[in-house]
């Protein structure tokens, strides 16, 4: 297997377009046609992680955060990010980082986040903008049914708990084809009055790529007549965060000490709270203070997410309970996700999680 086999894997399943803006994701040091002679994933990419690749004779690690976030201008080794880049491209080592399309996917670090809590019924907390296209295509009447599947084989119309969702209008479409024209149907220099059907169907953004290549694989025009265009919607499968529901309603002290053994954290911060029994609950791995209004809003009774600073705690108001239960620990459980997808899709080959401690933070 080749480097770019393994980011196709990745691709389909946790999409570049999952990323935010800000981010850097996918292969971040190596060359994607190199032969990949094993897997090692992590949190984080350190020098020591480095090591045990090399120890193992695995070539590519597949982090969580990337090592290269903001821009590098020089490889010295002063830092720690510049000694691992200058390291793994000594060992001719690839580093992918999935980052923010796990935290943005429907299943990825808060969904696992949820699963561990026990949380059920859950929503995307916020959901990602720009995540929706809509292909508005006209067809030939006879024609329509396999424009319409191909569009749908490809991924159009599927959202959510629905497959094969579209919108069909009949009409009539007009055309002339000038001498060099090759008309489907009539002749050129003719003008031509045809039935159609107007084809309507919104798809995830990055299937873009497919999705036009099955429609102008399957339409029969010379000149497929189109429109494709990003919308505002949001779609609620894809974002930042998730709500959801306890099965049965816990008080605030049980709660925390039930989060301290699952995420076998020593040090749990909260904020001082006098609410009622908790129920509903939100949760945002790693760096979330961005949410906690949108947390209140959603009518959370906690929330829980990582990197608090003394002031936000304020924020809670003592009707919402805050919890940082530590970066690290918020994402720990995206590592067992990488690797049960990968241990899927490549059963036979050498996948594992690294041994080393990569959490920075220690607690006394
Ligand atoms: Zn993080």
């Amino acid at each position: 297997m080749i480097v770019q086999e393994l980011l196709d894997i990745f691709n389909e399943w946790a999409p570049l377009d999952y990323s935010e803006d800000f981010d850097n994701t996918g292969l971040i040091i190596g060359n994607p046609n190199d032969k990949c002679n094993g897997i090692l994933i992590s949190l984080d990419t350190t020098e020591k992680v480095l090591e045990e690749a090399i120890k193992k004779n695995y070539n590519v690690i597949v982090s969580f955060h990337p090592i290269i976030f903001s821009d590098l201008k020089k490889i010295t080794g002063e830092t720690y990010v510049e000694r691992v880049v200058s390291k793994a491209l000594r060992n001719n080592i690839s580093i992918i980082a999935l980052h923010t399309r796990l935290d943005n996917h429907p299943e990825g670090v808060n969904h696992e986040i949820c699963k561990r809590i026990g949380l059920v019924k859950t929503e995307t907390l916020i959901p990602k903008k720009g995540t929706l296209k809509k292909l508005v295509v006209y067809v030939p009447k006879n024609k329509s049914g396999k424009v319409l599947k191909a569009l749908h084989d490809a991924g159009a119309g599927n959202l959510e708990n629905y497959t094969d969702c579209s919108f069909l209008l009949e009409g009539k479409g007009q055309f002339t084809g000038n001498k060099k024209s090759d008309p489907h149907v009539g002749k050129k220099l003719e003008k031509v009055s045809i039935e159609e059907v107007q084809i309507n169907v919104v798809f995830e953004s990055y299937l873009k790529g497919k999705v036009q290549e099955a429609l102008f694989e399957a339409h029969p025009y010379e000149t497929v007549a189109y429109e494709m265009y990003s919308l505002l919607n949001s779609y609620t499968n894809v974002g930042m965060g998730k709500i959801g529901f306890l099965k049965n309603e816990i008080n605030s002290i049980d709660f925390l000490k039930k989060l301290k053994k699952i995420f076998n954290t020593g040090h749990i911060r909260y904020n001082n709270f006098e609410g009622k029994k908790l129920n509903k609950i939100a949760v945002l791995g790693g760096s979330g203070s961005f949410a906690i209004e949108k947390a209140k809003s959603r009518g959370a009774d906690a929330f829980i997410t990582a990197d608090l600073k003394y002031h936000q705690f304020f924020q809670g108001d003592r009707k919402m309970l805050l919890v940082d239960i530590g970066h690290y620990e918020s994402e720990q459980y995206t590592k067992n996700l990488i690797f049960d997808h990968l241990s899927k899709k490549l059963p036979n080959f050498a996948v594992a999680l690294a041994t080393t401690k990569t959490n920075p933070v220690n607690y006394i």
